[in-house]
């Protein structure tokens, strides 16, 4: 395990006067939890710790980016944080103490107790989805994922079979990036569902088009119940014959909320109220995928950074709100609508009413390609990154 950035005093509770804050995971959610809280609070006799498994921010966002080549897989969280007031500690929690409200991490003595938690543990993918994953698929929900995919695309050959299972969001921008990037593949893209689920019809027509363009071949209502090494079977009775397989069938998140005495959904979501603070223990805030809360129209918020970023900055806003002995406030989620990347210059933007219904027109091509572009941009200047 790497050492820690900044090696910080593990203090038993009620032994300083210094309320602790402690946000576990630096994706979009926590750094902006982290960075906002410590300017907030500044001056008050508060500190801020900010705990991650690597020392680096990574923009989940642009890993289909990283796995074609296209962009680096992270930039250092010590940049983001120069001159924040927040402690990093470089680390993979291993448990959380809800009761004693202390974390422990892997190959380290001690524990770090806190006041407050922030819980921002994200999510990754499900390599236990289907038998013969974990062995033989690749993924990109992660930067290790990614990165593992990139080498592996390097050593194909002209003319190999690329197969992506999972037409929400990663799915298809992983599929068309991939066909956009390396046109010498052979890219099929599988749905347990239909192409563009939950969209409007001009939409999903944009991705038929562009899955056509691309060359990339569309296999509807086939659910993957196996990877093996050389391609993947299907309950339907198809067998898809590739050369790597990657897996966009949804997120899992980290079982360590689950496993200690906090709320958890089916999921192992954290169960937060209309505050994000967890329904068992109100000294923890969920934020993020990791994280299960309200948004304005009755539903529940999406693992998205579109809910991950608000999310991180209204549990800061509450912690010093209340800190400063002022009453917290409900947080305001919305589901604005999604931005899909086709490749690099074509992406469909698709707003949503309230209750998530897709509005009927949609922006397509070389425009939505520069709103995706200044969205993801803004995405990470808004966590700090
Ligand atoms: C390819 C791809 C494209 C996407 N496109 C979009 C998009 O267009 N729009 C959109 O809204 N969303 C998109 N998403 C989803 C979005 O990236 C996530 O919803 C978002 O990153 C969630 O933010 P988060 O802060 O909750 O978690 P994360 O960004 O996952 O951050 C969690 C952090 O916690 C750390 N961590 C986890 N476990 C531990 C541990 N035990 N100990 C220490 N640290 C730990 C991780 O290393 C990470 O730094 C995409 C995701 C992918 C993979």
């Amino acid at each position: 395990m790497t050492a820690s950035v900044l090696v910080i005093p593990v203090t038993e509770r009620g032994t300083t006067m210094t309320h602790h804050i402690v946000v576990l995971g630096a994706g979009y959610a926590g750094l902006t939890a982290a960075r906002r809280a410590a300017k907030l609070l500044r001056g008050s006799d508060v500190r801020v710790t900010l705990v991650n498994r690597s020392e680096r921010f990574v923009e989940r966002v642009r890993l289909h980016q990283v796995a074609a080549r296209q962009v680096p897989p992270g930039q250092p969280l010590s940049r983001a944080l120069a001159g924040s007031g927040v402690d990093l500690v470089v680390g993979e929690v291993a448990e959380i103490d809800a009761e004693a409200r202390a974390v422990t991490l892997i190959d380290r003595p001690g524990r770090i107790t806190y006041d407050s938690l922030v819980y921002a543990l994200g999510s990754t993918a499900d390599l236990d989805a289907v038998p013969g994953l974990r062995e033989h698929g690749f993924a990109v929900a992660d930067v290790e994922g990614a990165t593992r995919l990139r080498e592996r695309l390097d050593e194909l050959p002209a003319g190999a079979g690329v197969v992506v299972v999972g037409a929400g969001l990663t799915g298809v921008e992983v599929a068309a990036e991939l066909a956009e990037a390396r046109p010498d593949l052979s890219v099929e893209l599988v749905t347990r569902s239909e192409l563009g689920d939950g969209l409007s019809p001009g939409a999903r027509r944009h991705l038929s088009r562009t899955f056509a363009r691309l060359g990339v071949r569309v296999r509807e209502h086939q659910r993957v119940t196996a990877v093996e090494r050389d391609g993947v079977v299907t309950a339907e009775g198809l067998r898809l014959g590739c050369t790597a397989l990657v897996w966009a069938g949804g997120f899992r998140v980290p079982p360590l909320a689950a496993r200690s005495a906090l709320r958890t959904d089916e999921l192992g979501r954290l169960v937060v109220d209309a505050r994000l603070r967890s329904v068992s223990h109100p000294e923890v805030y969920g934020v993020g995928d990791s994280a299960s809360g309200p948004t304005v129209t009755g539903g529940e918020t999406r693992m998205s950074c579109q809910a991950a970023l608000p999310m991180g900055r209204h549990a800061a806003v509450d912690l010093a709100r209340t800190l400063r002995g002022r009453a917290g406030k409900p947080a305001r989620i919305r589901d604005l609508g999604l931005d899909v990347a086709l490749g690099r210059r074509n992406a469909v933007v698709q707003l949503f009413r309230g209750g998530g219904r897709p509005v009927g027109a949609v922006l397509t091509g070389p425009p939505a390609a520069w709103i995706k572009h200044r969205v993801v941009r803004v995405a990470a200047w808004l966590a700090g990154a």
